[in-house]
């Protein structure tokens, strides 16, 4: 394996780009070769593979190594998969374990997700395929924080490789086209790569929220001040000074070119003599005029009203990767992007 710049310089093993160590009990010689081969030819991860014939050999290397991830087989010489399980969990390591049992073991599966493992795999003879991914899954979700939405780091790995800088509120719009990832798990899935110091983020402008759903969405609500409706038109006025006549521009009949007034039917002379404009007027729908509407919002989210006073203000950030978050997420990347056959793309760091 190549060792690569960044652990050369000395830095902790989480900031490098490290390898992802397998450990694999499994004491058929097919299966480990078969195992090899496949994560060397098909797997998109940078790993070391560590294969063991029996459980006893596998819990003396886990006890003096770190591993990222344990395949278990359930038939071994010795020591079932089960057993090696139990023994895990009294040495107290927490090492994730996916678990493969023969085509008709599927209850001693069940049996081992029980016992702790995180995954199992009923193998068939030749399909590898599904532990493949399982591998891929472990390895991936061991890259990022442990809080994050794996589907939603998927999805910031896609927009951060097209975008250098997002914008908390840009993502909404860039997220229209996508329906299976939502934003406020977008949001808090990018808190996360700050906290993890996978990214930062600059505070760009106070947005109103939902006090009651926190939804980003609230939609400017604007209401008659006299009865609260919220069924308005708007639009250019005239006022009759003479008799006080106050109506929208179209319900002052024009008869030969002049204007006659709708209240008190008399025509109107001159502009700023005995009439002017009123650039916006509001008319509700009980007929109420004004010309300074009430401002309320309303949730797109959970469709509540609520004032100004009673707005949350959320502050809105852009958020750029840093080195580490840029590093960390190539994994999430690659997993992001449709690739059907990976084939000989793929090249594992073997020398
Ligand atoms: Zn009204
Ligand atoms: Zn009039
Ligand atoms: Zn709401």
């Amino acid at each position: 394996m190549v060792i690569s710049e960044v652990s050369k310089q000395g830095l902790s093993a989480d900031e490098s780009l490290g390898k992802f160590r397998i450990l694999y009990v499994e004491d058929t010689k097919d299966d480990q070769i078969i195992l090899r081969r496949l994560l060397e030819k098909k797997s998109r991860i940078n790993f070391e593979l560590i294969t063991v014939s029996d459980g006893f050999e596998g819990l003396k290397r886990v006890s003096k190594e770190d591993f990222d991830l344990i395949i278990l087989d359930y038939r071994l010489p010795g020591m079932t998969g089960l057993d090696f399980l139990e023994r895990l969990k009294k040495m107290n390591i927490t090492t994730p374990v996916i678990f493969v049992t023969g085509k008709g073991d599927e209850r001693i599966a069940v049996e081992a997700m029980k016992r702790g493992a995180r995954d199992y795999i009923v193998k068939d003879e030749e399909d590898f395929g599904r532990l493949i991914k399982a591998i891929e899954e472990a390895a991936l979700e061991a890259s990022l924080p442990k809080s994050i939405d794996i589907r939603a780091a998927i999805y910031l790995a896609g927009l951060f490789s097209a975008h250098e800088i997002l914008s908390g509120d840009e993502i909404g719009w860039l997220l229209e086209q996508s329906s299976h990832v939502q934003l406020e798990s977008l949001l808090s899935a990018l808190d996360e790569l700050v906290k993890a110091g996978f990214a930062e983020a600059k505070p760009l402008y106070s947005a109103v929220a939902c006090p009651f759903c926190g939804s980003l969405k609230p939609n400017l609500l604007l209401q008659c001040p006299q009865c609260g409706s919220s069924q308005l038109i708007k639009g250019e006025a005239l006022e009759h000074m003479n008799c006080g006549g106050l109506d929208f521009k179209f319900s002052y009949q024009s008869v030969g070119g002049e204007l006659i007034c709708p209240k008190c039917g008399k025509k109107l002379r001159q502009l700023g003599v005995d009439y002017r404009r009123v650039s916006a007027l509001y008319k509700c729908s009980n007929g109420h005029f004004f010309s300074l509407p009430t401002f309320n919002f309303k949730c797109f989210g959970c469709g509540r009203t609520f004032d100004i006073d009673e707005a949350s203000l959320k502050t809105i950030y852009q958020y750029r990767l840093t080195r580490k978050g840029r590093s960390r997420l190539s994994l999430a990347l690659k997993f992001g992007v449709d690739t059907p056959e990976l084939e000989d793309k793929v090249t594992i760091e073997n020398t």
